[in-house]
């Protein structure tokens, strides 16, 4: 069997239909921006690969601080035991954020990472004796991970329908915009005032999975400040607005109220390796640290605070802060913003939308906003075919780059755009 015979045979790729898929593309190597396929084809990633890689792929200085700490521990249990690249990394990380952030509990990926703030927040209210606190506050199109208490508190779609009964009641508030803000902030502030709410989770700016929809930072605070008058823990799932992606280190920057808990993974390798952690405040940690033995968080994952995790975590957070970066992560943020004046007004777009290094364009379509749009497939694979790999979540295009991308890669990607929404304008109307 060749390569693509036997993945076809060994293997099941995530979020595929295996028998409506076409043949993965066998991906041998990678640099910088680029993919380079085992027949000779490179595709600029334009999606970081779903979201993981923010300084290019096969960063030298990443790999090599891997290599030295796999040669120096490359894994002790972390109970009971502990060591320096996770210590360096929870410092970095409370010095890097905002707000009063205390303690860092690690995980392995964005769905852990989620499922340990929600346990954090139910039990926060157990161990303080409030029985009753157990609701969940969610918006209704958010996505927070592919574990049942992530699949909980996100959206109800196709996604989850197979699980819809087995998944705990939560109750979904719609994304403040300017013509429903006062009726959102009324409905939080009518669910939170009877006390059964422990927490309230949201993807802050930016909701994701759910079609890069986006909103105000005013807006979220007004409901944050709902939600801390009634004395609700706040958690904001940076899953892929961390490090960067917003403009600003992270989203909540953009913010005057501070979350309880925040989750990080993603972007938190550079895309190297699976990591994540879930921050808390001191109040939080407050209510588990006891003499009885019981009041402790009883989680953890068989590969938490995976050392050679954390030392490739602190090498990009190092050229995170470097000053060049985060004049890329500028630099990209204005270009897509003069792309987004220029391609707002186009025929075949009905709404254009930027936050930071994140550009989300609607494609008109006749068909309800979905992800199973045609237009998804043909504008996937038009972009493959010009080498630059995007991938639409229905028929919003988006693009986020890793941080690396040159002026010209960037106006070679909005190029390919254009000539996609052209050929789908052919083909569509
Ligand atoms: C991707 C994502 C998750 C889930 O992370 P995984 O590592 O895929 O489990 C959670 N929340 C948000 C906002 C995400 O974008």
């Amino acid at each position: 069997m060749n390569w693509a015979e036997k993945d076809k045979a060994y293997i099941w790729h995530p979020f595929t239909q295996m028998k409506l898929a076409g043949e993965a593309i066998h991906i041998e190597r990678a640099e910088g921006c680029y993919l380079y396929s085992s027949n000779g084809d490179q595709y600029l990633d334009g999606i970081s690969s779903w979201w993981v890689n923010i300084h290019g792929h096969a960063h030298p200085y990443i790999a090599e601080k891997i290599a030295q700490q796999c040669l120096q521990l490359e894994h002790v249990i972390f109970a009971g035991f502990t060591h320096t690249p996770a210590i360096k990394l929870a410092e970095k990380l409370l010095a890097l954020l905002p707000g009063s952030f205390s303690k860092v509990f690690y995980s392995d990926n964005g769905s852990t990472a989620v499922e340990v703030a929600l346990k954090m927040a139910l039990q926060y209210w157990y161990n303080k004796g409030e029985i009753g606190k157990t609701k969940i506050i969610a918006f209704e199109d958010a996505y927070h991970g592919d574990t049942f208490g992530a699949m909980s508190v996100g959206a109800r779609s196709v996604f989850t329908a197979a699980f819809q009964e087995l998944l705990f009641d939560v109750v979904h508030i719609p994304l403040p915009s300017d013509d429903n803000i006062d009726q959102c902030t009324e409905m939080l502030q009518q669910m939170t005032s009877k006390g059964d709410v422990a927490a309230f989770i949201f993807e802050p700016l930016v909701l994701g999975a759910a079609g890069m929809k986006m909103y105000k930072p005013e807006h979220l605070d007004m409901l944050l400040a709902v939600a801390k008058r009634n004395g609700v823990l706040c958690i904001a799932d940076e899953v892929m607005t961390g490090f960067g992606r917003s403009g600003k280190n992270f989203a909540i920057e953009h913010l005057v109220h501070r979350p309880d808990i925040i989750c990080l993974s993603k972007g938190i390798t550079g895309g190297f390796l699976p990591l994540s952690v879930t921050i808390c405040t001191e109040d939080i940690y407050q209510a588990f640290y006891s003499d009885e033995a019981t009041k402790a968080l009883f989680h953890g994952h068989s590969y938490t605070a995976n050392p050679v995790a954390c030392a490739a975590a602190l090498a990009s957070m190092e050229i995170l802060t470097q000053p060049e970066t985060q004049q890329q992560i500028r630099l990209i943020a204005q270009e897509h913003h003069s792309f987004l004046q220029n391609i707002k007004d186009h025929p075949f777009i009905k709404g254009a939308r930027q936050t930071g290094t994140i550009l989300a364009l609607e494609i008109k379509t006749t068909e309800n906003t979905s992800y199973f749009n045609l237009i998804r497939d043909d504008a996937y694979n038009f972009c493959l075919g010009k080498g630059v790999l995007l991938r639409p979540l229905g028929n919003i295009i988006y693009f986020m780059p890793p941080y690396c991308i040159t002026q010209t890669e960037l106006q070679l990607v909005y190029g390919v755009i254009i000539d996609m929404l052209h050929y789908l304008q052919e083909k569509y109307t």
